[in-house]
């Protein structure tokens, strides 16, 4: 089903940031291109903090991310969900699970894992099984893993079009809760977006490859899954993925003028002339009546930016 038309109201929407560093570029594009995509349909826009994975939250990032979004004029609807206030949530998740039997503990390290793969999977790895059918005798419980089976996952994303991935070879039984007890991204992501009603999921193409877990968690819990529509990943002038190190906006008007009107630029909406000097609430206003899926471009490139971090 198309994202944008006829407008549907019912459309949830949302972000969710990693407060790893400040609003980067990538991030930026994802805040724009679900933004508009979820206000042009007449829904909602939900923003969750996704600082869960505690070593990698860097103290002050959240609340700088916040004042970014806020200064470029974004508005969301009710409170921010921070996955850090969910502990009980994901617990309760990985209780109905274990409820079905679709998860088990699993004693193997990272090297073991390494050690015992057949073959490299999409991510790394794929898990060879060793403690699905219990834990071998000497082995003490580290993470907890999600059984996977069945036929290929496919979905239509949409930007990209029809995909698939057979998680049994691609990934293998996949971690829910880690070694370190925080729970895996891939569960947090699932019950959050199932609890707060999101349906549509928009967000930067790295992300591309976990959609089959998440579908098939979906599917763990009695639930269809939202519509995904994966952005074209921003590389920085190297080639690499753009991340923190990158730079974010300053709080003058000017810069956020600049970087909203770039992450527009990137995802190839023609802002109309007379929003050259516009404020960047003003370009969100247009996109909120304008933007136009059918104009994103599928290749991962490099913004139009001034590199150096304003
Ligand atoms: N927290 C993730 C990130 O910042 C995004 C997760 C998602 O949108 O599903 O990359």
């Amino acid at each position: 089903m198309p994202l944008t038309q006829p407008p549907q109201p019912s459309t949830v929407g949302r972000f969710a940031p990693s407060p790893t560093g400040p609003l980067h570029f990538g991030s930026l594009v994802a805040a724009v291109g679900s933004y508009c995509l979820a206000r042009r349909a007449g829904g909602r826009w939900l923003l969750r903090m996704e600082d869960l994975d505690t070593p990698r939250v860097v103290p002050g990032a959240a609340d700088a991310i916040l004042r970014t979004l806020q200064a470029c004029g974004f508005t969301w609807d009710g409170e921010i969900v921070w996955q850090s206030r969910r502990l009980e949530a994901y617990q309760a998740a990985l209780e109905r699970l274990q409820e079905k039997q679709l998860v088990f503990p699993c004693g193997c390290s990272r090297q073991e894992i390494v050690a015992s793969a057949p073959h490299a999977g999409d991510e790394g790895p794929v898990y060879s099984g060793t403690c699905r059918s219990g834990l071998p005798t000497g082995k003490q419980s580290r993470s907890v893993r999600l059984r996977v089976g069945g036929s290929t996952v496919c979905f239509r994303d949409g930007l990209f079009g029809p995909v698939e991935q057979d998680l049994v070879t691609a990934v293998g039984d996949f971690v829910l809760k880690r070694a370190d007890g925080i729970f895996a991204y891939q569960l947090a992501v699932v019950v959050d977006d199932l609890e707060s009603g999101v349906t549509q999921v928009v967000r930067g193409a790295d992300l591309l490859s976990s959609t089959a877990r998440q579908i098939y968690l979906y599917g763990c819990f009695d639930h269809a899954p939202p519509h995904y529509l994966h952005l074209p990943l921003a590389l920085a002038p190297d080639g690499q993925k753009i991340s923190k190190r990158h730079g974010a906006p300053s709080a003058s008007a000017q810069d956020l003028q600049h970087w909203v009107r770039a992450a527009f630029d990137f995802l190839g909406q023609q802002l109309p002339g007379d929003l050259d000097s516009a404020p960047a609430e003003e370009l969100l206003g247009w996109g909120s009546a304008h933007f136009d899926p059918g104009q994103v471009p599928l290749q991962a490139k490099t913004p139009g930016l001034a590199w150096e971090a304003p």
